[in-house]
This record gives structure tokens, C-alpha cells and sequence, in this order.
């Protein structure tokens, strides 16, 4: 063991090529590691080493790199097994945050698809922000009509523009020193905002989703850019296809936090699923204008399987 230099486990998982890690070390410098035959055994129960995952590093005496040790998750965004499956499949670990990108227009937003990822991330017991960009096209008024709601449900919003610079510095502080899982629909301007953040950064999460969708499947493969004032912005290229990554619609109520003050004054209580009990209190706040019609209908949508 004398020949072998030992890292703390600190250093970072970047991306995974085949059965080789990209690996942080603590000092910036970034090496290919292969896990040691021991760990190798224990991935067997399906939890593999994954983006975002704090290792522990070996320097061989041949001068390759292996993984010793994995320390304990913080977090992590999971993909549930099917019905009957067994456990979860980790896609990314240690996120601090999930950061949802819309446009205020151009594409015109698409509320729904926003819900599934404010659903996703609080599956997951991860905090999200909404960053709706684009604000230079549209008018002040309509842009707090759409985004009451999303302030009404507790998610913090960053309103940003390329185009004229706002909100750049608020956004760059949100992603610096946290790791960020980054999502949105294609066109929103997310390259165009992360190249805002630090030049060239844009490229190369584009470069990433590119090489995956060329391939024939789509994979959720997930790879961390590390960024320069700290922290790291996750590409997840699989994520926008995946719909609902196995929620169960038991458990869909609970990701819509506006619902859950209501529950105890619905007759059926907690069994209420709000779509059709007599006396609902969330169906009654809907009517009252209390509770968004929109993410309401998002909901039944959701429970519908759309
Ligand atoms: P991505 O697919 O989400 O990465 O989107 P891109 O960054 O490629 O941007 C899509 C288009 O929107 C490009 O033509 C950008 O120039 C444009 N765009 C990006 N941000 C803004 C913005 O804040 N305002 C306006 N008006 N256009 C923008």
C-alpha cells in the first residue's frame, strides 16, 4: 500500500464513459478512475457510482487512477423502478437544486410540462427554481400574471433576459457554489443563459445533449460541468423525455404544495385525490379563484396519465 498516494474523498464524479469515472480531483485536475474490483462487487445491488458522487481516489503505482470509496449520498435525483421493479436507478447525486428554464415566450410556455418538473424535483426532495427567461419580449403585467401562481406555490422565480442582461448576476449567484441540475424545453435559451453565466459554458452542455441524441437511444446519462466561481451545472440530456420517472399517482398531491393546507378540510381527508370525492376543499379553492385552475388542471392531467 506504501506505493499507493490517497485522495480524501472529495474528489468528484464528473461523468461515466463505459466502466470508466471521470473524476475532480480536489485540486481541479480532471483523470479517468476505474472502481476498485471490491466496490465493483457492491454495485451489484444496482446502485451504481454516478455524476455528482464524492469519491475517495487511488493513485496506482502505474500511475492509473481507481475509486476506493464512495461517501454517503446528501441527494439525489432517482428514477423510481416500474411498478414491481426494485429500487430506484440514482441518475445524479449530491443536487443541491433543480433549475427549471422556461421562456416568458418564443417558445410560448408550456405550463404543464413546467408542473412535471416542479413534480420531479419534489419527488426527489429537491428544492427548484424557475428561471423564466426571455422577459424582454413581453410585457411586465403578463409576465406577473403567469408567474403568480408559481410564487403562490412557494418556487422561487429568476426572471432573466440575454437580450438586455437582466437578472444574469441573480442567476449566476443561484448557480455558484451549489450543484444544479439544469432542464427545460429546447429553444428556451439555456445555452444562450449559461454562456451568459461563463462564456463557453453553453457549448459545452450543448455538446452533451448533442452527442446523446444522436445516438439511437436516448439515455439519462448525466454529466457535471464544473463551473469557475464553483459548483456545477448538471446536464441530465434524458430528463425532458422522461415524463414522470415513476411517480406514483398516490403520492402526486403531495408535490403540489398549494393542495396540502387543504387536505384536512376535505371529507375524505388524506384519501381525498381531489379529482372527483363530494366536498373537496382543493376542487371548492379552485372555484373560489384561491387555488390556480392551471396547475389544477395540471394535476388531473398528471393523475389522467397525460
Ligand atoms: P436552448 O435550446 O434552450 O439552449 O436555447 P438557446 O440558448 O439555443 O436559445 C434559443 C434562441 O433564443 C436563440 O435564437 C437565442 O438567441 C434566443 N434567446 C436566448 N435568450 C434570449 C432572451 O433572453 N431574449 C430573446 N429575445 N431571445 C433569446
Amino acid at each position: 500500500m506504501s506505493d499507493v498516494r490517497r485522495s480524501r474523498a472529495t474528489a468528484t464524479v464528473l461523468r461515466t464513459i463505459g466502466g470508466t469515472y471521470e473524476v475532480e480531483t480536489p485540486d481541479g485536475e480532471v483523470v479517468a478512475a476505474t472502481l476498485r474490483g471490491r466496490l465493483k462487487l457492491e454495485q451489484r445491488t444496482g446502485d451504481r457510482v454516478v455524476a455528482g458522487d464524492r469519491v475517495e481516489l487511488a493513485r496506482q503505482s502505474d500511475g492509473s487512477w481507481t475509486i476506493e470509496s464512495v461517501a454517503p449520498r446528501t441527494s439525489m435525483l432517482a428514477r423510481r423502478a416500474p411498478r414491481g421493479g426494485r429500487g430506484a436507478r440514482v441518475i445524479i447525486a449530491n443536487v443541491d437544486q433543480v433549475v427549471v428554464v422556461f421562456a416568458a415566450a418564443q417558445p410560448e410556455p408550456r405550463l404543464r410540462m413546467l408542473d412535471r418538473f416542479l413534480v420531479l424535483a419534489s419527488a426527489n426532495a429537491l428544492p427548484a427554481i424557475i428561471v423564466v427567461n426571455k422577459v424582454d419580449l413581453v410585457e411586465r403585467a403578463e409576465l406577473t400574471a403567469r408567474c403568480g401562481p408559481y410564487a403562490a406555490a412557494g418556487c422561487p422565480l429568476c426572471c432573466t433576459s440575454v437580450t438586455d442582461g437582466a437578472g444574469i448576476d441573480e442567476l449566476r449567484e443561484r448557480l455558484c457554489g451549489r450543484e444544479s441540475v439544469l432542464t427545460g424545453p429546447s429553444g428556451v435559451g439555456k445555452s444562450s443563459l449559461l454562456n451568459a453565466v461563463q462564456p463557453g459554458l453553453g457549448l459545452r452542455i450543448g455538446e452533451v445533449s448533442k452527442a446523446v441524441n444522436k445516438g439511437r437511444h436516448t439515455t439519462v446519462a448525466a454529466q457535471l460541468i464544473p463551473l469557475e466561481c464553483g459548483g456545477y451545472v448538471a446536464d441530465t440530456p434524458g430528463l425532458r423525455e422522461l415524463g414522470l420517472w415513476g411517480i406514483d399517482k398516490d403520492e402526486l398531491r403531495e408535490h403540489f404544495p398549494e393542495f396540502l393546507p387543504l387536505r384536512d378540510s376535505c371529507r375524505f381527508g388524506n384519501r381525498c385525490t381531489h379529482t372527483h370525492e363530494p366536498d373537496c376543499a382543493v376542487r371548492a379553492a379552485v372555484e373560489a379563484g384561491e387555488v390556480d385552475r392551471e396547475r389544477y388542471d395540471s394535476y388531473v392531467a398528471l393523475m389522467q396519465g397525460e
